[in-house]
């Protein structure tokens, strides 16, 4: 997951508040520090900390006095809102809607990853069932086409572009005037990078833009870039009112927190999260959600999303019926877990598990962790899995399944942990409703 050791070091600084009886001023000044340097470190400029502490600790002496309530609770939520506005300038970007032609313009620097992200963007929305192409207008850089091409050919997604033509904006409006006949749904337009800012750059940019008349102006952003991420974005979205960002490269050593503060200080909403080169290492970005799961606290949001577009709808409804009256058994998780295994790497998937992040992991141990739970749960009678015979109270079935699964009764008892956690918060969206509409919120 991106930025895992910042989320760890939040997450410590929070459950530190957790162990103490008494929240002092003192204790949330050590956990406002903590927080701080996590967040100093992973590169967030020091006056966004700064306003982010003041504004914690405004709210926790302000709701404190309203309230009288738990302070615990209170500062914790403050905490997440705060580390939400960070990330989120409070704008909605556009959203691709289907039986019209959404036309996309990707812009960005040479080597930002903008042929990468948009291979990524179509497959994002062909599997949701949309009908998307490709246009090449890059004619700067020799080789744009070609890659371009690869990738629409895998994709096997339509694609407009040309050797010969050497007019960037004619082949765009060709291309799109082409498309639009054709009613494909998403209209992805390439355009060409430069190794810097430059005027010429920001000039083809906006002929372009007039030619094609687009719904959204993706800006591409590489995380790797450190503080310019600022001034990269801000004068994108001067020249050429950009729609949204893409934040590429998440993986690896970025550290990311200063991309994803810088970007959405610039006011532009970022659209998705790039985090490596395959066409699956891509998410769509949801402030919220990307700070619950920074969190550790689980994104179930993101992942019911997911499952619903996975599994249809009638299964679905049957499913949130059960929930919604807080049911919850081993059985049903293991249904989930078998949802969750057709949705891509799991590596990925298992960060919105609540329960699951805490564990850590790198790459797809969290997949095989997964595994290793299905093994345990195929070893288990079905008064177990439904919910008859209540295994936290019963160590010598715990053992037994240890043994029929090749694991250690350790691993049953997370097992068991990580049900308990998931069924709490399942109830809990399940009963308020939440899981039938769109925007919940879990933290
Ligand atoms: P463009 O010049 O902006 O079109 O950039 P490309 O799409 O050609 O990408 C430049 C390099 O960055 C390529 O080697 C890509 O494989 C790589 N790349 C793109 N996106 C990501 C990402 O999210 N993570 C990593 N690790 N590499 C990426």
């Amino acid at each position: 997951m991106v930025l895992q050791e910042l989320g760890g070091k939040l997450t410590a600084a929070l459950q530190k508040m957790q162990s103490v009886t008494v929240i002092s001023e003192e204790v949330l000044d050590k956990m406002l520090k903590d927080i701080a340097a996590a967040l100093l470190e992973a590169d967030v400029n020091v006056r966004v900390v700064g306003q982010l502490r003041k504004a914690i600790k405004t709210r926790a002496a302000l709701e404190e006095e309203v309230a009288g309530a738990n302070r615990r609770k209170l500062i914790q939520r403050a905490v997440v809102d705060e580390l939400v506005n960070i990330v989120d300038p409070g704008v909605t970007p556009h959203e691709v809607k289907k039986g019209k032609p959404n036309v996309i313009m990707f812009v960005g620097l040479q080597g930002a990853g903008k042929t990468t992200t948009i291979a990524k963007f179509a497959n994002y929305y062909q599997r949701k069932g949309f009908k998307c192409c490709m246009v090449c207008a890059d004619t700067f850089r020799a080789g744009a086409y070609d890659q371009l091409k690869q990738n629409a050919t895998k994709l096997r997604c339509p694609f407009y572009g040309s050797y010969t033509e050497a007019d960037p904006v004619a082949i765009a409006a060709e291309g799109v005037a082409q498309f639009r006949k054709e009613k494909y749904e998403v209209i992805i337009v390439d355009t060409s990078g430069r190794h810097r800012q430059e005027a010429a750059l920001f000039e083809e940019m906006q002929e372009i833009r007039v030619a094609i008349e687009p719904d959204n102006v993706v800006f591409v952003l590489d995380a790797t870039q450190g503080q310019a991420v600022h001034e990269q974005a801000t004068s994108f979205h001067e020249a050429i009112d950009i729609g949204s960002v893409v934040v590429t490269k998440l993986d690896g050593h970025a550290k990311g927190g200063g991309a994803l503060s810088a970007v959405a200080a610039t006011g532009a909403p970022i659209l998705f999260l790039g985090s490596g080169e395959h066409f699956d290492d891509f998410e769509p970005f949801v402030a919220r959600s990307f700070v619950s799961r920074l969190l550790g606290m689980g994104d179930m949001s993101t992942l019911v999303k997911q499952i619903k577009d996975t599994i249809g709808d009638d299964k679905n409804d049957e499913m949130m019926e059960k929930f919604s009256k807080g049911e919850f058994t081993l059985r049903d998780m293991y249904e989930q877990f078998e949802n969750v295994m057709k949705l891509g790497p799991l590596s990925k998937v298992m960060a919105m598990i609540p329960g699951i992040p805490q564990m850590g992991g790198e790459g797809d141990e969290g997949g095989n962790r997964l595994k290793r739970f299905m093994y345990m749960m195929d070893s288990m009678t079905d008064d177990e899995l439904d919910g008859r015979v209540d295994l936290n109270r019963a160590p010598s079935r715990v053992d037994r399944v240890a043994r029929g699964s090749g694991t250690h009764p350790m691993e049953v008892q997370m097992l068991l942990r990580c049900h308990k956690q998931f069924e709490g918060v399942v109830t809990k969206m399940g009963k308020s409703g939440l899981m039938k509409g769109g925007d919940e919120q879990m933290v």
